[in-house]
């Protein structure tokens, strides 16, 4: 049995290539970050050969007393990292990814065409939370279940709660989602809680982008009212890339929601268990427990101020003025420039960021604005000084952006693509300057 040089240079060498390109670029994907040596351990371990479908003490297949072990040791580190008793809340630590632990939480909730409201995509939303267009239901979740948006106030960039009030008095939704993939404050719970229960739905609250935060306590709690709570655990809780499932132990709306979750990961949608990956994010959910986590935790929150601070004297718009979390968002239409081609351009200079719609955009491809997000580079080591240093790369890769649309002719998207990587383009010289 030979290692993966020897077995399989071709995958070795773009797994190498991958690996450079991660070490070099600066790492601005509010959605990623760099896992531990120790998670990636655990992840590349033997714990991918086991079939465990089930439950701890009640599996499927044999063998699996080590892995019984090892799930309930996850489960326990999951309460405790986020401040949770065991007698109030459960977890389900199997979901593979924040996708389908999302579609779990729908399956065990809801029956086909009942009605949901999530966060408008256009508006900082996720997918998986309802999205269609008008023309077409593009998410699963809009597909089984009936999605009505609920979207921001376009003037402060803060979510319309009086809308999303008023919205939930006629449609009558039976689950109300919080959370985001694209919304630099806080939500806020306690009004959400009280609309739920206005309208007798389930209040869920899906913290992907900032569990991390969460867990060392430096934004808002959403236990205390939230039915539930879905999460990825690769983003700002720098674990492998899974899902998990929070849910609280008395029964809501007279729904018990640890057998109605527990059912709905498995057999509801998926088979055995990524063991592997549970073992990957019990090493990080002990992390998470650190004081070094928690200072770490902070440091995403600061650093990322310091970035926004700094677009701000540059003269930039950001979506609700600034941050309270990991991530700013710039809107770039003040300048007659799009996302789409910053991302591009900046990408060229290894700065690795996406482009993301801002409240008001007409297209999803050639979006207005660009996501920036603080916790991959908080990882290796960022402090503020850096952060206003990378604002400031941003603004050269934004001014070249601005002067490449006015030389092309034209504002074709594929002619801009065209131009920048020709030779009367030479951004790398430019931005060495
Ligand atoms: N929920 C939110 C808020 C997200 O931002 C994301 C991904 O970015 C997901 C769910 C989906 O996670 P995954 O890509 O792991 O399916």
């Amino acid at each position: 049995d030979h290692g993966l040089s020897e077995a399989d240079p071709r995958v070795r060498t773009i797994i190498d290539k991958e690996k450079q390109r991660q070490f070099k670029s600066l790492e601005l994907i509010a959605s990623e970050n760099f896992t531990s040596r120790a998670v990636m351990e655990a992840v590349g371990s033997c714990l991918t050969n086991k079939y465990s479908e089930g439950l701890p003490g009640k599996r499927y297949y044999g063998g699996n007393e080590y892995i019984d072990e090892l799930e309930t040791l996850c489960q326990e580190r999951a309460l405790a990292a986020f401040h949770l008793d065991g007698e109030k809340w459960g977890v389900n630590v199997q979901p593979l990814s924040g996708s389908p632990a999302n579609f779990e939480v729908y399956t065990a909730l809801l029956n086909p065409h009942d009605r949901i409201m999530g966060l408008d995509l256009p508006h900082g939303g996720h997918l998986s939370h309802g999205f269609m267009t008008p023309k077409r239901r593009v998410s699963g979740t809009s597909i089984y279940f009936e999605s009505m948006p609920y979207r921001l106030d376009e003037s402060t960039g803060i979510v319309d709660y009086d809308m999303l009030e008023k919205t939930a008095i006629l449609f009558r939704p039976k689950l109300i989602i919080a959370g985001a993939s694209a919304y630099p404050r806080d939500f806020d719970y306690p009004r959400m809680r009280k609309i739920a229960d206005a309208v007798g739905a389930f209040l869920m609250m899906d913290m992907a982008h900032i569990s991390g935060l969460i867990a060392a306590s430096v934004v808002a709690d959403p236990f205390e009212y939230c039915d539930i709570v879905t999460t990825t655990t690769h983003k700002s809780l720098r674990g492998p890339r899974g899902g998990m499932i929070f849910f609280t132990r008395e029964p809501v709306l007279g729904v018990d929601l640890e057998s109605a979750v527990n059912n709905a990961v498995f057999p509801g949608l998926q088979g055995g268990p990524h063991n592997h990956t549970i073992g990957g994010l019990a090493v990080c959910l002990n992390y998470a427990q650190s004081p070094e986590f928690k200072a770490y935790q902070r440091k995403v929150v600061s650093n990322c101020r310091a970035l926004a601070d700094r677009l701000i004297e540059l003269g930039y718009k950001l979506v609700s003025g600034g941050t309270d979390n990991h991530l700013v968002l710039v809107d770039l239409r003040p300048l007659g420039i799009d996302g789409a081609r910053a991302e591009k351009i900046l990408d060229m200079a290894s700065i690795t960021l996406n482009k993301n719609s801002v409240p008001g955009d007409k297209s999803a491809l050639v979006p207005g604005g660009i996501r920036i997000g603080s916790p991959a580079m908080t990882t290796r080591g960022f402090t503020e000084k850096e952060f206003i240093a990378t604002a400031d790369f941003i603004h050269e890769g934004v001014k070249l952006t601005v002067e490449a649309k006015r030389s092309v002719s034209g504002s074709k998207l594929q002619d801009f693509m065209k131009f920048i990587g020709s030779p009367d383009f030479a951004l790398m010289d430019r931005v060495s300057d």
